[in-house]
Formats: C-alpha cells, sequence, structure tokens
C-alpha cells in the first residue's frame, strides 16, 4: 500500500517515520515545495528501515502519487505562538488551491487525509477542491484529541489508555468537546470506575484535564515551536484503518449535511472507517450540555467554513 504526504515539515516527515516504523505502508512518498527538505527527510527515515520492515521512503513528484491509496496533506503555514488554527485560514487555502488538483490528477481514485490547520476547515476546503466523494475526504479531525484525553484519563484512573472509551467531538480547536457523559472503562461508566479506584473525577480534576487536552498544542508549541509525534501518531492510526479494512471507529472529521441543525460542515464525531474511507457516522449519546456545545463548535466552524469557501479564487 503507498501513502503519499504532501508536506515533508516536521508533521509529514514524523508521519512518515511513523507509518514505516508501524508498517502500515509499503511505500511512503514524500512531496514537498523544498525538494531539498523532502530528499533530506526520505534519506533519513530510510535509514531507520533496516530496523523496521521491508518498506521503501522517497522524495517524489506528483506523479508518484499514481495508486496511492492515501494522500495525506499536512502542507501549510503553521501555527505561530499565540496563533488560533483559525487565523491560519487564508495561508493554507491558497496552499491547498496549488496541492489538490495535482494530488487528484494523480491519484483520482486515492482518499485525501487533512491534517493541515484549521483542519476541519481544510477538509471543507480540499472536498470542495477534489470535487471527490465525501466518504474519500477525511479530516484528522479530534482523533489526536481524544487520544490526549485517553491518555490523561488513564494517567489519572491508572487504566491503559487503550482500554478507555472517551472521545472529543466537534471543532480540533478551542472549541472541541470532550464527552464526559459517555466515557466507559471495564464495562462501568468513568465517574463509577474513577470511585471504584479511589480517584474520583471531580469538578477540579475534570477541568485540569480538559485544560490539559484543549490547550494541548499551545502549550506544546511555546515550549518547542509546533507539535507532531502525536498528530503523527493519529495519522498513522487513521491510515491503518483504511489500509486494513479494518471498520475502526474514530473521531475523524468529514462533511454533514447536519449536525446539531447547523448545516453542511465538516466536524468530527464518531466513524468508521475502512477501505472505502468513511462507511458510516455514528450519532453520539450526548447529554444537553454537550449538545448545546457541539452546536456551539458546529456554528463556529460553519463561519470560519464560509469564509475559506469564499475565499476559493
Ligand atoms: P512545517 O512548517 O514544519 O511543514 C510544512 C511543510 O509544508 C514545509 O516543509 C513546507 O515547505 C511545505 N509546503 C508549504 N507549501 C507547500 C506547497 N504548496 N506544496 C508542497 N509543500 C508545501 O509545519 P508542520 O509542523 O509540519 O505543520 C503542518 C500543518 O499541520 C500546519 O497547518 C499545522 O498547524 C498542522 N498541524 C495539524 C495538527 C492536527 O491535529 N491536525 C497537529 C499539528 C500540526
Amino acid at each position: 500500500m503507498k501513502v503519499g504526504i504532501i508536506g515533508a515539515g516536521g508533521v509529514g516527515s514524523a508521519t512518515a517515520f511513523a507509518l514505516i516504523m508501524r508498517g502500515v505502508a509499503r511505500k511512503v512518498v514524500l512531496i514537498d515545495a523544498n525538494e531539498k527538505r523532502a530528499c533530506a527527510e526520505a534519506m533519513d527515515i530510510a535509514h531507520a528501515t533496516p530496523f523496521a520492515y521491508a518498506n521503501k521512503v522517497k522524495a517524489g513528484t506528483y506523479a508518484d502519487l499514481n495508486g496511492a491509496e492515501v494522500v495525506i496533506i499536512t502542507a501549510g503555514a503553521n501555527q505561530k505562538p499565540g496563533e488560533t488554527r483559525l487565523d491560519l485560514l487564508g495561508r493554507n487555502v491558497k496552499i491547498f488551491e496549488s496541492i489538490i488538483p495535482q494530488v487528484v490528477a494523480a491519484a483520482p481514485e486515492t482518499t485525501l487525509l487533512i491534517a493541515a490547520n484549521p483542519a476541519d476547515i481544510m477538509t471543507e476546503v480540499a472536498l470542495k477542491l477534489s470535487g471527490f466523494p465525501k466518504e474519500r475526504v477525511i479530516g484528522s479531525g479530534t482523533v489526536l484529541d481524544t487520544s490526549r484525553f485517553r491518555t490523561l484519563l488513564g494517567y489519572h484512573l491508572g487504566v491503559s489508555p487503550k482500554s478507555i472509551h472517551a472521545n472529543v467531538l466537534g471543532e480540533h480547536g478551542d472549541s472541541e468537546v470532550l464527552t464526559w457523559s459517555n466515557g466507559d472503562a471495564g464495562t462501568v461508566p468513568l465517574e463509577t470506575l474513577a470511585q471504584m479506584v479511589g480517584r474520583p473525577l471531580t469538578p477540579e480534576i475534570k477541568e485540569q484535564i480538559d485544560d490539559g487536552v484543549r490547550n494541548a498544542a499551545y502549550k506544546i508549541i511555546e515550549g518547542k515551536g509546533s507539535t507532531f509525534y502525536g498528530i503523527a501518531g493519529a495519522l498513522c492510526r487513521i491510515c491503518q484503518a483504511i489500509t486494513t479494512n479494518e471498520y475502526a471507529i474514530l473521531t475523524v472529521s468529514s462533511h454533514h449535511n447536519d449536525v446539531e441543525g447547523i448545516k453542511d460542515i465538516c466536524l468530527s464525531l464518531p466513524t468508521v472507517i475502512g477501505k472505502r474511507g468513511i462507511h458510516n457516522v455514528i450519532s453520539p449519546k450526548l447529554n444537553d450540555d454537550e449538545k448545546a456545545k457541539l452546536k456551539k463548535s458546529a456554528e463556529t466552524i460553519k463561519d470560519y467554513s464560509e469564509k475559506a469557501l469564499q475565499l476559493i479564487g
């Protein structure tokens, strides 16, 4: 299985590394406006393949995307300290206008996986620019945020994050919704497990976890300039679900006709992912507060989505 990655910066190269080391892709093609960077990253990662699988990674051109099952788009301007994801919008729409038509021409049957921020809005832009069916345009959405949520819950409860079912829905960004009401582990609701292990989920603890999830990117960017390992893990996981036709439920972003009354937006809901991209979207069971927050998140995205679609020349 071949995976193309457009943008060989921090996110693109970390994703290529994850795909190679986990044996998820047989071939990885890295494309970047900065060819020297793409070549250097491919060479560096190739030197790790003897310790992983008999996989190939190379820098390439759009023609090399022919037959790629997934093309991941990470090319974009990066968030500066203090800059919100939504501020990035104008810069990244222009970049997508130059990239997407070339990907479509080279790999018309591929599934697009969008990571560039603001991720939900760029997923909508990619859908429009590609003309692909909505099942084949997927945003990384809140897969990373869900993983952050499960990690912090796991630390608090003394349970592997892999055994925790709790999701972040809505925007990959400030308005994301941590869904506390429906989380569970080991057949019991999170709150029950927390009582059992003597680590109750008090309002203070919940607030700490919420802050740790919602503001993770800002904190990491403050310390090292950008985030890339977590998202690389998330992108690799989504690719694995596609290439193995897993029917895994992941909180990816995709186009929805209606979310809490807001029409035609991309955001994250629990979604069944396999060979055809999106196989199904699950309507989550939420309490009234979470529903109201999801609506607010949808409204935020709608506002910027409309602006982004107008920017397309
Ligand atoms: P980076 O600056 O390290 O890399 C971006 C790369 O894109 C650069 O190498 C640049 O040369 C390339 N590029 C720019 N325009 C291009 C074009 N027209 N064609 C080909 N290549 C082009 O940035 P990064 O840290 O890798 O982040 C990339 C994007 O991913 C940003 O938008 C960032 O905000 C986003 N991101 C998303 C998530 C998520 O959860 N979805 C997490 C982290 C970062």
